[in-house]
């Protein structure tokens, strides 16, 4: 067993365990698995070892760099639950402007950073950018995000209890995983681009890019929760993955409306899911029902029974429409079934 490192750096705060053993073998300019080897946890990688630290691994470590057991502990995700180990990046997600350039800050990478709804440096406070230079104000407007900021707070706050075993819903609201099925749910069956979808193109264009124009897009929940994401969101990459496998690969923008669609589900399990079946077609409904099974049974009875209500409303609607005015034209029916489209605060 090799002795004590004489020069070991302390830890940032919130740092990552395989980013500060990673500094450390770069200080002493030997890869990381070499490091390992000489700290007597060989055969393993930085990886595994953040994410369950064995007590034997952590002795060892401890015993070469002088930091203590528990602080090790602290460094890993050993508090996360197994099912959130996909959402863990290995690298930060996105960048910091501000901690490019600080140099102290140079490699290190935060416990926060590593999961998809952190879109703001916990030391800086400056919104991430992307791999493509863009940050959420850019991507939404600063006036939407401003509205949106609460919901997707609520929302975050709601996921990283969930990712720490503390969250797992309650008599009223569903369990992330469940909200997350929901708001991936395929409500509607997959249509090209609308015209609102479309950018402005000029015949030659239309025709030069016809497999665009007709190529059917995946229709979720997501864009009737937060019809805010459905306007901005470039109409290719509008769908997200299924259940939370939407979060572990989501894109800054994606991650933020997920957070938002769970802070909308949280504050009120009913009325956006209502809104959700309202606007499904027959076999999007039969999809959305059976997410709902894993639903709280009170919330559950009062989505079935404000959705009976509005349909009958409707139909009452119709009804006297048709009556007044005799044989309708389609046009106006179709505007007519749109009639109850979820209302956004
Ligand atoms: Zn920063």
């Amino acid at each position: 067993m090799a002795g004590r490192l004489p020069v070991v750096p302390r830890p940032e705060a919130d740092e990552r365990l395989s980013s500060w053993l990673t500094r450390l073998a770069g200080l002493y300019a030997m890869p990381v698995d070499a490091l390992l080897g000489h700290l007597g946890v060989g055969g393993t990688t930085v990886h595994d070892l953040e994410w369950r630290l064995p007590e034997g691994e952590g002795a060892s470590i401890a015993r070469g760099t002088g930091i203590s057991p528990e602080e090790l502990q602290a460094m890993t995700f050993g508090n996360i639950v197994p099912d959130a180990r996909m959402m863990i990046a290995q690298r930060n997600r996105y960048r910091c402007p501000l901690c490019l350039s600080d140099t102290r800050e140079a490699g290190v990478r935060r416990k926060a950073a590593a999961f998809p709804w952190t879109w703001r440096c916990p030391i800086h406070g400056a919104s991430y950018v992307t791999s493509t230079g863009a940050e959420l104000e850019s991507l939404l407007g600063n006036e939407r995000l401003a509205a949106l900021d609460r919901h997707a707070e609520h929302g975050a706050a709601r996921l990283s209890a969930w990712v720490r075993g503390e969250d797992d819903g309650d008599e009223r609201v569903p369990a992330v995983p469940a909200m997350l099925d929901l708001l991936t749910a395929r409500h509607r069956k997959p249509s090209p681009p609308s015209l609102s979808e479309q950018p402005r193109m000029s015949l030659q264009e239309r025709r030069d890019n016809h497999a665009f124009l007709t190529r059917p897009i995946v229709r979720q929940a997501l864009t009737v929760v937060v019809p805010e994401y459905d306007l901005v969101a470039p109409v290719l990459t509008k769908p997200v993955r299924a259940g939370l496998s939407s979060l572990a690969t989501a894109s800054l923008l994606q991650a933020y409306a997920l957070a938002v669609g769970i802070g909308r589900l949280a504050e009120d399990p009913v009325d956006p899911v209502v809104a959700v079946l309202l606007a499904s077609d027959a076999a999007g409904e039969g999809r959305v029902r059976t997410v709902l099974r894993k639903w709280p049974l009170t919330s559950r009875r009062c989505v079935y029974a404000r959705f009976w209500r509005a349909q009958r409303s409707e139909r009452d609607r119709e009804a006297a429409l048709k009556a007044a005015r005799g044989p309708q034209s389609h046009k106006l029916r179709f505007s007519q079934s749109h009639y109850f489209r979820y209302a956004v605060s």
